[in-house]
């Protein structure tokens, strides 16, 4: 059969250095008058001054932790219904962000958070618009319609067009305050969605280029990034990087090592670029002959083997854990077994049953 693929990417993006000042002529080019904001803890001086510029921000919401809890997109949905809210505003990493989508998807029709997260409640199409603003550059969270909510331990990704936003404002210039390791943790998870993106059984032509420019950024910015801050130039790479990566996966979705990062992430308590990192190299390995030579070309690197190398010296300078035994004691037939069960499992390009994943983490023992 010859080539197929439908493509839809219908977020519009603003890109820039500085962009975020922009915001309430933004707003306002999106008709957006009255939003509730959600923004991460540190943020709340700097959005709270803005609401004292922006009659557009009706009110802030700011209890957001990482690995977001459904109790905190219920008290958002709450507070956009009593402001008669006509936006929400994400402003953060993607634990806020996808506490800002989740909110907007059920403040409409209301009902428990709970029924969405178990699925008795459907999400109505109709939500309130949200504009992205990531201050990580990991996630692509601000280019996609999945939204990452736990309940309890219980952490589950929810696919669905509710959850995609209406704009999304990159500002590298927010991101320059975020510490080494969460660099090194979210660049990673920016490297993963591209690769997951490329090997995904779902993979296309529009999100392949994507994924290819994603990888060569963040290889060639991450580390400069991670060791300096304030480097404006790694940053806004590494911002364009993770933005790229969200698209590169947004419709293939990712695979492996995301399906493993659950269990790594629900009973040991890694974040979740450090998940998505532990297995990544070994996956690079698993799905070598997933077209990844091409891949390894176009972005500049003589093959797999160098690709996975550079993977693991990231993991190592960054300090990332990269062993079980660092994890303290792990019950390897349960994560085993929980990420083999895992939905993104399938969309590996290379089959891993139980039996496989179990040698994949022994040889990570
Ligand atoms: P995060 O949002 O959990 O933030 C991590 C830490 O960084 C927090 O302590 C936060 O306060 C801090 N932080 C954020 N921005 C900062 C800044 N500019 N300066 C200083 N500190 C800052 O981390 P994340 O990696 O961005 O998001 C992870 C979450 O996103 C997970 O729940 C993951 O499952 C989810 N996720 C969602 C998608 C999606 O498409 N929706 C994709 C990947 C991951």
């Amino acid at each position: 059969m010859g080539l197929e693929f439908i493509y839809t990417q219908p977020v519009k993006i603003f890109f820039g250095a500085g962009k975020f000042e922009d915001l309430g002529a933004i707003l306002k080019e999106l008709g957006l008058r009255r939003c509730v904001a959600v923004c991460d803890p540190f943020l709340r001086p700097v959005i709270s001054d803005m609401a004292e510029r922006s009659s557009a921000i009706v009110a802030v919401y700011s209890d957001i932790r990482p690995n977001p809890q459904l109790s905190g997109a219920a008290a958002v949905a709450a507070l956009i219904r009593e402001r008669e809210a006509d936006g929400v505003i994400g402003v953060g990493g993607g634990s806020t962000l996808d506490t800002a989508k989740f909110a907007a998807a059920i403040a409409c029709k209301g009902g428990e958070a709970l029924d969405y997260f178990r699925g008795s409640l459907v999400f109505p199409l109709d939500h309130v618009p949200v504009v992205t603003v990531p201050t990580t550059a990991g996630t692509g969270s601000e280019v996609t319609q999945v939204s990452v909510m736990s309940c309890g331990s219980e952490k589950k990704t929810i696919n669905h067009p509710a959850f995609m936003p209406k704009a999304a404002i990159v500002d590298p210039l927010l991101t320059r305050s975020v510490p080494p390791r969460t660099t090194m943790n979210t660049g990673l998870d920016a490297l993963a969605h591209a690769l997951e993106g490329w090997w995904s059984r779902n993979h296309q032509p529009i999100s392949d280029l994507m994924a290819v420019e994603a990888v060569r950024l963040v290889l060639e910015n991450l580390e400069a990034a991670w060791r300096d801050g304030s480097d404006l130039e790694a940053r806004t790479n590494m911002s364009l990087a993770a933005l790229l990566g969200g698209l590169a996966f947004a419709l293939p979705k990712t695979a492996g090592s995301h399906a493993c990062s659950y269990p790594l992430s629900e009973d040991y308590g890694l974040p979740h670029g450090e998940a998505c990192a532990f297995t990544l190299d070994s996956f690079v390995r698993i799905n070598a002959d997933a077209r990844l030579e091409t891949l390894c070309k176009r972005a500049g690197l003589s093959g797999t083997e160098e690709l996975a190398e550079r993977i693991a010296a990231l993991k190592q300078l960054g300090g990332l854990r990269t062993r079980l035994a660092e994890l303290g004691e792990v019950d390897l037939d349960k994560l085993a077994h929980d990420s083999a069960v895992h939905p993104l499992m399938k969309n590996n390009p290379v089959p891993m049953d139980e039996a496989a994943l179990r040698r994949m983490f022994e040889r990570l023992a």
